[in-house]
């Protein structure tokens, strides 16, 4: 197939060219039609314009006219240039040529007719004109308007004009032969144009009204396409695989329930229930449970733990960092071994002779209950009964994770998956669209809400004063780096950076713990254990810590540069401390004096909801902040947007769900899938 060909294919396009392609992950030539212009960024030459029309703003603008005069010049610092005076009754303008582009002067005289797009500036006594492209044209032809033109990302030596004639050479192939994707009762009931159709405008839109018809097209085929991977995924693990029918909870489970120490709230009680009832039922479980920071996930995560050994099967939890796995293993053995559960940890720093024996007690079945990180999913691991595959703080993992976690077990596991992002209505849609939902509002009792205070910088001495405070009362506190984009290394950088200063000024004799990513893990567990056991009273950390920590003695966070940090973010943050019975705070310390940040991190102080934070923050900076582009593990978006296409998603949802529900349209949805998409980007959801 023509798309699947390297761009070298094309004329025009040699191998220093493809390099350059390539960085813009653009190798097939498929790649390159799926390589959209950048949106809301097309150059309108649809009209020739008069010159007095013409807006001085420096925009790129197309008009018409005759030469009046060619001059040489040179600048106040010697460089020669040429202009060209071009009139067409309304007015002037002067367009100027420099650097090689002045040699193009000569081929111009009075009374010429020329075409010109430039970026048009006022000028002293005609509009200026620099950056042009200048075209002779006969003036007895009406000359057509070049049109809406593209503009596309570009990367090395590329040039638009590069682009946009690799992907005229493109369509021109896509005229011959390009199969429609979508059903025709879809096209005909969305009134959507046809794929090549819709593939010319949206690169050469003929108008905009077009342009919008495409992308219209366009946003819902990609929507569409993710949610029948959603849901043929699900049918796949309903109908394939066996499920595990476990019995009612019985005295394993009363005992860890008594073993937790407390009762369960309300929230928690419910929560608890859909999970029973989707584990004794015959189909697997395959649920997302959603839960603020604090909520109190873990404890319904060991109770499925504890109902899955009772009825003689494994289970496991995956977390994403080994402080988590580490804390989760803690409570499981508090909790589970004095109900005469086994439990192991699983990481990627286990000794070699502690590694083995947990494997062999995974694989013959002494290990009821695992708890582990990434090293959970490793080829080496092979369990003997796995009924439950749990993963903590979804949001880290993708769909494959989760997928290679329940590929362990020779049946099909329940799957349950918990995050404290809280994820509006429609994103879980999307992300999760797999999933069924259960949400737990509210935290146990006896929690005082966390007051949240902001300071700027030149607050700092009575801040740390204040952590001094705490300390002197007992008490332990974490202390969180400004966020910088980037690396691991430049995060752990800022981290050693504060850690360096801090204890060398206002917490100078207090016992301090630094943990970054950067840390072997063994040193990071060195650090955890102290803070931990209170030898160190501050952590001084970056947002490693942003996950699961649980140490109830801490009871103050000062989060360094907060105006870096997304509200979601800061909520997950501060959801470290307020673990025990004691008042709690958190103090965003800024820099900025911008009203519009200090109005953002404001919300902090008067919301503690985190699902109302993770709405304003999306409002505010979008998507990506809350959900790291590539961490959801679904395809690359090229043009829908979840947040902004909410509609369009909801729609494409329902499409799908008709669409997958009769086997004849499934397997066109297959088909088109595996044979007209330019790339494989959703083959993948549909293998897993
Ligand atoms: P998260 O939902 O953020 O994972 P955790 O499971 O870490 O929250 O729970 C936070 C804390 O709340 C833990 O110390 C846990 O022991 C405690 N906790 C959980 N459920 C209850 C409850 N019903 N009553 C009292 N404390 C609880
Ligand atoms: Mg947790």
């Amino acid at each position: 197939m023509w798309w699947k060909e390297p761009v070298t294919s094309l004329k025009g396009i040699g191998p220093k060219k493809a390099q350059d392609f390539k960085t813009l992950n653009i190798e097939t030539v498929g790649d390159l039609l799926n390589h959209y212009p950048r949106q809301g960024c097309y150059l309108d030459y649809s009209q020739i314009r008069p010159i007095s029309g013409l807006a001085a703003d420096g925009s790129m603008q197309l008009f018409e006219g005759r030469v009046a005069r060619v001059t040489r010049r040179r600048s106040a610092r010697g460089a020669a240039y040429a202009t060209l005076v071009v009139g067409d009754g309304t007015a002037f303008a002067e367009i100027f040529l420099f650097g090689a582009q002045r040699y193009a002067a000569r081929y111009y005289k009075n009374g010429d007719t020329v075409l010109v797009i430039g970026r048009v500036a006022p000028g002293r006594t005609a509009k200026a004109v620099t950056g042009a492209v200048v075209t002779k044209v006969d003036p007895n032809k009406p000359q057509k308007a070049p049109g809406i033109l593209p503009t596309y990302a570009l990367t090395g030596s590329l040039t638009q004009k590069d682009m946009r004639s690799a992907v005229r050479r493109a369509l021109a192939l896509a005229s011959q032969e390009l199969p429609e994707c979508l059903p025709e009762w879809i096209l005909r009931r969305k009134q959507f144009p046809g794929r090549y159709e819709a593939l010319c405008n949206i690169h050469f839109p003929e108008s905009f009204a077009k342009l919008e018809a495409a992308r219209r097209r366009f946003i819902f085929e990609e929507l569409y396409f993710i949610q029948c991977g959603l849901l043929y995924h699900r049918a796949q693990v309903k109908q394939e695989s066996r499920g595990i029918k476990m019995a009612r909870s019985g005295s394993m489970v009363e005992a860890v329930l008594r073993q937790l120490g407390f009762a369960l709230t309300a929230s928690q009680q419910k929560a608890w229930q859909e999970i029973q009832d989707d584990m004794e039922s015959p189909e697997p479980m395959n649920r997302l449970l959603q839960g603020d920071v604090g909520s109190g996930k873990t404890a319904i995560a060991i109770l499925a733990l504890a109902k899955t050994a009772e009825n003689g099967f494994q289970g496991c939890m995956m977390a994403p960092t080994e402080i988590l796995a580490e804390q989760h293993y803690e409570e499981m053995q508090k909790v589970l071994e004095p109900a005469g559960i086994r439990t192991a940890l699983l990481t990627g720093s286990l000794s070699q002779a502690r590694r083995r024996d947990v494997l062999e007690g995974l694989a013959d079945g002494t290990i009821q209950a695992v708890v582990g990180t990434y090293a959970l999913i490793q080829d080496k691991v092979v369990f003997h009964s796995l009924a439950l595959a749990i993963t903590d703080e979804q949001h880290r993992f993708g769909v494959q994770q989760r997928a290679a976690l329940s590929a362990k077990s020779q049946y099909a596991p329940h799957v349950l998956v918990m995050t404290a992002t809280p994820i509006p209505r429609t994103l879980a849609l999307t992300v999760y669209g797999d999933l069924d939902v259960s949400l737990m509002k509210g935290l146990p009792p006896g929690r005082k809400p966390i007051r949240t205070l902001c300071y700027p910088d030149s607050k700092r001495a009575a801040v740390y004063q204040g952590l001094i405070h705490q300390v002197r009362e007992g008490h332990q506190a974490y202390v969180v780096a400004p966020l910088i984009e980037g690396s691991d290394a430049v995060d752990a950088k800022a981290a050693s950076d504060l850690y360096e200063e801090l204890t060398a000024t206002y917490l100078k004799g207090i016992p301090c713990g630094l943990l970054h990513g950067r840390l072997k893990a063994e040193e990071k567990e060195k650090v955890m254990a102290d803070f931990v056991s209170g030898r160190t009273k501050v952590l001084i950390a970056t947002t490693v810590i942003e996950v699961g920590v649980n140490v109830p003695n801490a009871t103050l966070m000062v989060i360094e540069g907060a105006d870096r940090f997304g509200l979601a973010q800061m909520h997950q943050l501060r959801g470290r401390v307020g673990r025990g019975s004691s008042q709690s705070y958190c103090v965003l310390l800024t820099g900025s004096s911008n009203p519009q940040t200090l109005e953002r991190l404001q919300i902090m102080h008067s919301c503690s909801d985190g699902f109302l934070l993770a709405e304003k923050d999306m409002e505010l900076r979008g998507a990506g902040q809350l959900f790291g582009e590539r961490q959801h593990g679904l395809p690359d978006l090229y043009i829908a947007d979840i947040l902004r296409d909410t509609d369009a998603l909801v729609e494409a949802r329902a499409f799908a769900k008709e669409a997958m529900a009769r086997p004849e349209s499934r397997r066109q949805v297959l088909e088109a899938v595996t044979h007209t998409q330019f790339d494989a980007r959703f083959e993948q959801i549909f293998n897993v």
